[in-house]
């Protein structure tokens, strides 16, 4: 088989290897060391090898570590803010396996915070709302950047480890059967624009989270939900992704680009106050600052809107400025950049999308339901999280679903024996360059901004049609739009971006009450017979099919 120069047309010879890890986040890098053990990984991702929601991560990794906390007490703190939905099994294992992959953290040369006299030095364990003990593990304030920083560099001088920086994974090679098996990806190398095939006898959707599905994020540009799109497209089960967690305190400025104050800050003592300086919290919970963070967030939203304040202020400047400056170095920095001094003065801040607390469809194994397939981090819907994710249990439920997946796809190969299927090379039709980029600009604009306000942090059943009737519209023009142009990132993104969409308004307008994150004024309180995961498939032509709708399940 030959391939031909023009972009989007295919290399001939495909790239082989035992792994494939899409993703290089905690999940992906995990992943790829886990199975360097066992065979061969190509590990692939769109942008710079450590580029990724996990590298911003600020707070930390909760995990049972002091004498004073229990296995019990972290299991009950996640079954709580779970509101009815989180997996106990789940719950359990990721809580009782968490210290081991810890330290596996820090085996590698992760540097967490230490305190105390120098002889008698033990890990300096931060408090985040919704946890009732000191659980998290943290390096200042930026604990993403030097988790990633220990796991790139194992991952770099691993051997076996073939890294593909700026290629992105366009979907998944998928050979139909009585099941369907997963032999890896179709695979858009960026910088000379080609799609190839990369086969594998395992594939690891480790690609994120989807936050730039919504005009106000935290999220990197990565978090484009590619994996749960991809995935979906293929029929694995997608779950709950109705339920979107929103950060309460983004920094409200007009050239700051997504940047999150850790909600350490609150756990350290700082207040939420409205711009005349008059607290609120207490208004909204009992634990007041403290309070779950969607409890937080919609109280910042509802104080916004009712108000119509611009922004509201978190406001730490009762505390000793010493104490400011070496716990939050890299907040402190950022807003001094902004000309805001937090030691002296509140700062400005909103809510924005933040963490994807549904995706693809996960056993304990980190298994889709596709053969082959597994997805570890926040693409999946392992039954952790439930309604609503407990702060700091999202990094590690990545250590802890990728060790377990790895294992598991390590294990299989040792028995494995079947020879590649035949998978055809990527087939660009009659496509062609495209010279109106404006299009997918405008596109992705239009549902960023929709999603914002009929499918935010407070939602009514007409908002949900409206939003499902202008994707409807938009998947339209974008599935045109795909058939006759070459491939480009954003385009891919794009497409990506509008399946998720519509996989939140359907997940969405299914749930017939309020829980979680998810919540409806029409249905304002929440129902014990729709205590169930909201599970949705792709439907034969088009369309999305929900397979367990609340509390029919
Ligand atoms: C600002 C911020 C602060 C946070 N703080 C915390 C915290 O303190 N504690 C905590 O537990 N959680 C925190 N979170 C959440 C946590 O960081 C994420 O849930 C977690 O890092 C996800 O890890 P991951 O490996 O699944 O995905 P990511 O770290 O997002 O990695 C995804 C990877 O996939 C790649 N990728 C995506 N699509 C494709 C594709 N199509 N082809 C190839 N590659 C692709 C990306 O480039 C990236 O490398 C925070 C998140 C943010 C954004």
């Amino acid at each position: 088989m030959t391939g031909s120069d023009r972009h989007g047309k295919l290399a001939a010879v495909p790239v082989e290897s035992d792994f494939l890890v899409l993703g290089s986040g905690i999940a992906g890098l995990t992943c790829a060391l886990e199975c360097a053990r066992a065979g061969r990984v190509v590990l692939v991702t769109k942008d710079r090898l450590p580029e990724s929601s996990s590298r911003y991560a600020q707070g930390g990794i909760a995990s049972v570590w002091s004498p004073e906390d229990s296995f019990e007490s972290h299991i009950e703190d996640t079954l709580v803010a779970g509101d009815g939905l989180c997996h106990r099994d789940v719950v359990e294992t990721v809580v009782r396996e968490g210290p081991d992959r810890v330290r596996d953290l820090i085996a590698l040369g992760t540097n967490f915070d230490l305190r105390g006299d120098p002889e008698d030095r033990e890990y300096d364990l931060g408090r985040e709302g919704g946890h009732s003990k000191r659980r998290i593990l943290h390096a200042l304030d930026a604990t993403g950047h030097e988790v990633i920083r220990a796991l790139s560099e194992a991952v770099r001088a691993a051997p076996n480890i073939d890294i593909r920086e700026t290629h992105l994974a366009v979907d998944l090679l998928m050979e139909r059967g009585p099941g369907s098996t997963c032999w890896g990806a179709y695979v858009l190398d960026r910088d000379t624009r080609r799609v190839h095939r990369f086969l594998a006898r395992a594939t690891f959707l480790c690609t994120g989270g989807a936050g730039k599905v919504y005009l106000y994020t935290s999220n990197p540009d990565i978090a484009t939900g590619d994996g749960v799109a991809m995935a979906y497209r293929a029929g694995a089960s997608v779950a709950n992704m109705e339920f979107f967690q929103f950060h309460p305190t983004c920094l409200y400025h007009p050239a700051a680009k997504s940047f999150l104050v850790t909600e350490a800050l609150r756990g350290e003592g700082a207040i939420l106050r409205r711009p005349g300086g008059e607290a609120f919290m207490a208004r909204y919970h009992p634990g007041a600052e403290l309070a779950p963070r969607d409890i937080v967030a919609r109280a910042i939203d509802n104080e916004m809107k009712v108000h119509g304040f611009e922004c509201v202020y978190l406001d730490i400047s009762h505390r000793d400025a010493e104490f400011v400056r070496t716990r939050f170095p890299n907040v402190h920095q950022t807003c001094l950049r902004f000309g805001i001094d937090m030691t002296r003065q509140p700062i400005p801040v909103v809510p924005a999308a933040h963490y994807l607390c549904g995706g693809v469809v996960s056993d304990l194994d980190g298994a889709s339901a596709l053969d082959r397939l597994y997805a570890c981090g926040e693409v999946a819907s392992t039954g952790l999280h439930g309604a609503n994710r407990l702060a700091s249990n999202s990094l590690l439920e990545a250590l802890v679903f990728a060790h377990r997946a790895s294992r598991h796809a390590c294990a299989r190969l040792r028995e494995d024996r079947r020879r590649w299927p035949d998978i055809r090379p990527w087939d660009p039709g009659h496509a062609v360059d495209s010279d109106e980029s404006v299009v997918v600009a405008q596109n992705w604009d239009e549902i960023r901004r929709f999603m914002w306000n009929y499918v935010g942090i407070v939602r009514t059943d007409r908002r949900l049609a409206r939003a499902r009737q202008r994707i409807g519209l938009l998947q339209d023009e974008i599935r045109e739009y795909y058939r006759d142009f070459l491939l480009t990132s954003d385009l891919v993104e794009l497409r990506n971006i509008a399946t998720v969409a519509e996989l939140i308004i359907a997940c969405a307008s299914a749930r017939k009450e309020s829980r979680g994150l998810h919540y409806t004024i029409d249905h304002p309180r929440s129902d014990a017979s729709w205590a169930h995961d909201t599970v949705v498939r792709r439907r034969e032509g088009n369309g999305v099919e929900v397979l367990s709708p609340g509390g029919r399940a």
